[in-house]
C-alpha cells in the first residue's frame, strides 16, 4: 500500500504532502488547504529563496560568524551555488536551511532541476559567504542545514569547507548525493572520507525512475537510502551496508543507461492553511 506522508510546518502551519502527484493531492485535500502549491525536491518553498547577485557574489557576507581563531580552522574555498533557501520541510528532517551547489555530471534522464547541471552556471561564491547566509537569523528557526545540488561531492573543496564550517557552528548537516554511499567510499578519497566522516545524514544515490513508487520521505525515489551515522561509520570501516548492487549503477557509465526519470523526484504538495 502506497505511504502518504504528511509534513506540518508549526512555524508557517504550511502542511507539506508526500506521496501523492499534486493533482491526487489537490483532490483528497479540497477544502482544507487553500491554494495548493506543487513543489518538489531541490526547490526552495516560496519567499523564502535568497537573491544570490544581491548577496554580492564570492565576498558576501552577512550573518553572524565564528570568531576568528575558529575560522582559522576552517578553510575557505570558492565554489559555484545554484540556489539558497530557507525553511524547507522536504530536504531532510526538520526545517532546514538549504544550499544547491551548481553542477553535476550524473544527468539522471527527466532530472527535476536540470539548471543545476551546467558546471560552469550558478553564482561563484565563498565558502564562508554560503555559511553566513545558511546561518542567518532569516531562515530561523532551522533544524539544520542541507546541502544538495547538482552533486554536491562534484565541487568537492567548496564542499568540504561548508560541512567543516557548517560542523564548528553545530549545525546537523545533510547532505544529498546522486552518487551511492558504496561509490563515494570506493573512490578511497581522503577528502570524501572527511565529509563523510563529518556529516549527520546522506541521502544517496541517484534518481531511477523505476523506482519511484512507494518512495519514502525525503527521497525522491526507493534506491536512495537516508545513511545516519551508524551507517556511514561502518561503509568507512569497510562493513556492508544496504544496497551495495544499485549503488554500482552509478559509477559505470555503460549501466548508466539503465537509469530513466519518468517523473520528477518527490512530486510533492503543498499549501497554506
Ligand atoms: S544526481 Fe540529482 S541533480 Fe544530478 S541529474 Fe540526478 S537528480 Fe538531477
Amino acid at each position: 500500500m502506497p505511504a502518504l506522508t504528511v509534513i506540518v510546518d508549526d512555524v508557517t502551519g504550511e502542511a507539506t504532502v508526500e506521496g501523492l502527484d499534486p493533482r491526487e493531492a489537490g483532490a483528497l485535500f479540497a477544502g482544507v488547504f487553500a491554494n495548493p502549491l506543487a513543489v518538489n525536491c531541490a526547490l526552495p518553498p516560496r519567499d523564502t529563496e535568497v537573491d544570490l547577485g544581491a548577496s554580492g557574489g564570492v565576498g558576501a557576507v552577512g550573518g553572524a560568524r565564528p570568531a576568528p581563531e575558529q575560522r582559522a580552522a576552517v578553510k575557505e574555498a570558492i565554489g559555484r551555488v545554484a540556489r539558497l533557501y530557507h525553511s524547507s520541510v522536504v530536504d531532510g528532517p526538520g526545517r532546514r536551511s538549504v544550499v544547491a551547489l551548481q553542477g553535476c555530471p550524473i544527468r539522471c534522464p527527466g532530472c527535476h532541476v536540470p539548471e543545476t547541471h551546467d558546471q560552469a552556471a550558478g553564482t561563484r561564491m565563498a565558502s564562508g559567504a554560503v555559511l553566513d547566509l545558511l546561518s542567518a537569523a532569516t531562515g530561523a528557526p532551522r533544524d539544520g542545514v542541507t546541502i544538495l545540488g547538482g552533486e554536491p561531492f562534484a565541487q568537492l573543496d567548496m564542499l568540504s569547507a561548508l560541512v567543516a564550517g557548517a560542523k564548528e557552528r553545530e549545525a546537523h548537516v545533510a547532505v544529498y548525493s546522486g552518487y551511492a554511499l558504496p561509490a563515494l567510499v570506493r573512490r578511497d578519497d581522503p577528502r570524501v572520507n572527511a565529509v563523510l566522516r563529518q556529516i549527520d545524514l546522506l541521502v544517496d544515490g541517484p534518481y531511477l525512475r523505476d523506482h519511484t513508487h512507494g518512495v519514502a520521505p525525503y527521497r525522491g525515489s526507493a534506491n536512495q537510502f537516508m545513511r545516519e551515522r551508524a551507517e556511514l561509520d561502518d561503509a568507512l570501516a569497510g562493513r556492508p551496508v544496504r544496497h551495495a548492487d544499485l549503488a554500482r549503477r552509478d559509477d559505470d557509465p555503460t549501466r548508466r543507461t539503465l537509469i530513466v526519470n519518468r517523473r520528477p523526484c518527490g512530486q510533492r504538495q503543498r499549501g497554506g492553511g
